[in-house]
């Protein structure tokens, strides 16, 4: 397993397989995603190495992210091609879901286990606002389709925005009466090139957490190995809500997950200030070794925590760039 010098350890690899995407978040790709001449995104070979390093590694859990990753034509192969491996027990990916219905069957049969959905409102114009298309239906359906087929870990993905969507607890509550999903309130992060945004939209996850209080859900006692989510549930309810407040003291103590950038880079931290190329050790399978020790040398260098609270987002311009 691998371990840090804080002794943290980290099972979890969140791998972007693209940075292209179709939506426009406002606090992500307000203009849509622009080309950028680095769209030579790793391949399923690289990526097999790859994935084959980490499960040597300890690693079990695997999220494919981007950008949009179920953009590239080859998303289900390369789910299928990880979720094979008897090692890996969590399959996850993180979709706008714009194709989860028609494909929900399809990722499941791939051996994909746990699916996060962004959906940011559920007030059908205000989603088209944040995101740039209008269909917040659509991803709707598509939730209640990825439950039919079986999906069991099913978690919406709603930034926290002031003055857009934090009049909306109600609503999520009423959708998670009777729908076993947990919907995570992110806080809004700075990143390289959205600060004023930042500035004018970012909101304190306290702000839902006293409400969930008010309205009588419980927090639930943390383990270890639990991500960076507190939850909350409610006997009422079948379904519960998180909150990820990445400005909160102590939220990287726990910090379980490394990343690879669509181009092979390993990240540190969402935040660091450097990406550690690995595509080259990615060539052949004869290079599984050194790519092996690459990583352990490198997890010496992870820092103790990001430093977002001072402002500084490392070389982050977005998430859909990094993967999110
Ligand atoms: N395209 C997919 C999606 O939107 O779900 C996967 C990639 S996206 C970068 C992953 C998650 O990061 C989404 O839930 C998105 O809302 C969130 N996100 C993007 N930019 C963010 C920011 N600046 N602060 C907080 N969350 C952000
Ligand atoms: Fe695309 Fe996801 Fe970024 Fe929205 S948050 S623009 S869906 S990568």
């Amino acid at each position: 397993m691998l371990v840090d010098k804080f002794n943290r350890s980290f099972p979890y690899l969140r791998l972007s397989i693209t940075e292209v995407c179709n939506f426009s978040c406002d606090y992500c790709l307000p203009d849509g995603y622009q080309k950028t001449g680095n769209e030579n995104f790793l391949g399923q070979d690289e990526i097999n190495r790859l994935v084959n390093a980490f499960v040597g590694l300890g690693v079990w859990k695997i999220r494919l992210t981007g950008g949009e990753p179920t953009i590239r034509k080859d998303f289900t192969q390369i789910a299928k091609m990880i979720a094979d491996k008897p090692e890996i027990e969590t399959m996850a990916f993180t979709t706008n879901g714009y194709r989860l219905k028609e494909r929900a069957q399809e990722w499941f049969d791939a051996g994909l286990n746990a699916i996060n959905i962004s959906i940011d409102s559920l007030n059908a114009k205000k989603f088209h606002q944040i995101t740039g298309h209008n269909r917040m239906q659509e991803v709707r359906d598509g939730i209640d389709k990825a439950l039919e087929v079986g999906f069991k870990k099913v978690k919406i993905n709603v930034v926290l925005l002031k003055g857009v969507n934090d009049d909306e607890l109600d609503s999520y509550l009423e959708y998670v009466r009777d729908t076993p999903v947990s919907v995570r309130y992110i806080e809004l992060m700075q990143t390289g090139d959205n600060l004023t945004y930042f500035n004018k939209f970012h909101l304190s996850s306290d702000h839902v957490k006293d409400q969930l209080l008010d309205r009588g859900w419980v927090e639930n006692i943390r383990n270890v190995g639990d991500g960076p989510a507190v939850n909350f549930t409610h006997s009422d309810f079948q379904g519960s809500i998180g909150l990820i407040a990445p400005y909160s003291k102590d939220f990287c103590t726990g910090c379980n997950r490394l990343r690879i950038t669509s181009s092979g880079d390993l990240r540190l931290c969402l935040f660091g200030n450097v990406g550690i190329p690995l595509r080259h050790m990615l060539q052949s399978d004869e290079q599984k070794d050194d790519l092996m020790a690459a990583i352990r040398k490198q997890l010496e260098y992870k820092a103790s925590s990001h430093f977002l609270n001072d402002g500084d987002t490392g070389i982050m311009t977005n998430l859909s760039s990094t993967g999110g």
